[in-house]
């Protein structure tokens, strides 16, 4: 017998708040069965260096940095890549945009300039499906990229 969904449950989720409507139990298979990386440093279930958090992104220190600063700035929510998000996601989107450029001046490469990239599936080199802007800089980046 399944249990009764919580009241916490329910606002986590819109996938809880289907089920407690239901009147199944939750889990069920609409959640995704394996976290990207990116979710596991959001949950704090790995380490990283998270240098930034609010209500629809987290910044944190690429592990394996191209550049003196490399940032990767990434939505809470998980929207695999550009070519899957839609108008719903326009906020979200725009938000970390403005983050990088927040965190730029944070770490004082405004006035220098940095570029901010996304990749977007295999020639794009994306390799984590959980879009991420980087943010380059703190020397001067050629182009065009290889
Ligand atoms: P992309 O290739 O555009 O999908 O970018 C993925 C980025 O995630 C790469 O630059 C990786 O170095 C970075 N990355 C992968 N795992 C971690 C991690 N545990 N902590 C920080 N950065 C990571």
């Amino acid at each position: 017998m399944g249990r009764v969904p919580r009241k916490a449950d329910e606002r986590e989720s819109p996938n809880r708040r289907f089920f407690a409507f239901a009147g199944m139990p939750f889990p069920c298979q609409l959640e995704p069965a394996v976290k990207t990386i990116f979710e596991k440093i959001r949950d704090g279930e790995i380490p990283s260096d998270v240098i930034h958090r609010d209500e629809l992104c987290f910044a944190f220190r690429d592990i394996s940095p191209q550049a003196p600063v490399h940032i990767l700035v990434v939505p809470n929510k998980v929207i695999p890549r550009v070519g899957e998000a839609t108008a719903e996601d326009q906020t979200v989107l725009g938000h970390l945009l403005l983050t990088a450029a927040k965190v730029a001046a944070d770490l004082g490469i405004a006035e220098s300039g940095y570029r901010v990239v996304i990749n977007n599936g295999p020639h794009g080199g994306e390799t984590v499906p959980h879009i991420h802007v980087h943010l380059l800089g703190g020397r001067p980046l050629t182009w065009p990229p290889g």
